[in-house]
């Protein structure tokens, strides 16, 4: 009986490895059909001065229009393109088209201190020619690196050489700034981190989510925002989606803050509109 019921269960197994290849492959293929089609769009979640509460600019969010992926967010279909080789296109996509926003409606003369951060797949560290196609791009749409924030997630420096950080010191030498993302997911020792040329760190959603005083979560917010503080990191708090958790920050001496308490991602259109946010004229929708 052990035996039939441990066939059953494997055969169950079989059947949820193949479900999820499926799934896999079917994103696959409508992501390759997406950049064919344009099939993407950008959102921008505010960043906000914990301290002051104005706009200090924003992440930009991809997410695939394709009524295919419906419910399927970037979550699932980044890895999905890493492993398919289609993620180099997209991140490239991401960039063109922001820079392209951001010549237009030049949002970045009008708010000289704003940030735009843009998320990018690790494997650009692996990418010698990566900062060469970014200075380039900047300079075709006349957009002033320092305006950049490049944010790559932490669990992925585990394997990173000396020939990565080299990709690294080259983006930010021509002044685009590095954000560490999902910090506090990963294994980087806190004792390595001075290794990462990085301007911020934005301490991961799983942190703030249940952060109250005296919890254990505010002891690694205090180690995380102690740590910054020594390494003159700028701290972004991810996902604070209560007044509490922010009020906890403020006190705490985190320097921004986004999440859904302060604001959802918005469309373009929608993201110009807030209050301090200044650009030229209407510009196209995105
Ligand atoms: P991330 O860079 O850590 O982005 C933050 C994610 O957390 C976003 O999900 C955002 O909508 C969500 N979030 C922010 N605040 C809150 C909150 O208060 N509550 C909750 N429940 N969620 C919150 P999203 O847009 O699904 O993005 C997921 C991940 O996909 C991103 O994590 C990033 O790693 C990746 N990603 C997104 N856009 C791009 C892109 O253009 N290129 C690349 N390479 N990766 C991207
Ligand atoms: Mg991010
Ligand atoms: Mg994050
Ligand atoms: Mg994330």
């Amino acid at each position: 009986f052990a035996k039939q019921s441990g066939k059953n269960q494997y055969k169950f197994f079989d059947r949820q490895v193949q479900e999820k290849i499926m799934l896999k492959r079917k994103i696959s293929t409508t992501l390759r059909y997406a950049l064919n089609t344009h099939a993407f769009t950008l959102m921008y979640m505010p960043i906000y001065h914990i301290e002051s509460l104005e706009v200090a600019g924003a992440e930009v969010l991809l997410r695939c229009i394709d009524p295919s992926m419906e419910g399927i967010g970037p979550d699932q279909f980044i890895s999905v393109a890493e492993e398919f080789g289609m993620i180099k296109e997209i991140d490239l996509w991401v960039i063109e088209e922001v820079f392209r926003i951001l010549q237009s409606s030049g949002l970045c003369e009008s708010n000289p201190d704003f940030r735009i951060s843009v998320n990018i797949s690790a494997e650009e560290m692996n990418d010698i020619h990566f900062p060469d196609v970014l200075a380039k791009l900047a300079q075709q749409y006349a957009v002033s690196p320092a305006c950049i924030e490049l944010e790559i997630t932490e669990t992925r420096l585990v394997d990173i050489d000396a020939s990565n950080i080299d990709v690294l010191q080259r983006i930010r030498a021509l002044g685009f700034r590095l954000a560490l993302d999902d910090f506090g997911t990963g294994y980087t020792a806190f004792n390595q981190l001075y290794h990462y040329p990085v301007d911020q760190l934005k301490i991961d959603r799983s942190f703030i989510n249940e952060l109250h005083e005296g919890c254990k979560h505010a002891v690694m917010v205090d180690a995380i925002l102690s740590i910054a503080n020594s390494y003159q990191y700028e701290t972004v708090a991810e996902g604070v989606e209560t007044q509490d958790q922010l009020t906890l920050l403020r006190e705490k001496g985190c320097d921004l803050a986004q999440g859904y308490f302060l604001s959802k991602p918005l469309k373009w259109v929608h993201f110009v509109e807030l209050p301090g946010v200044k650009i030229y004229e209407s510009s196209p929708s995105a």
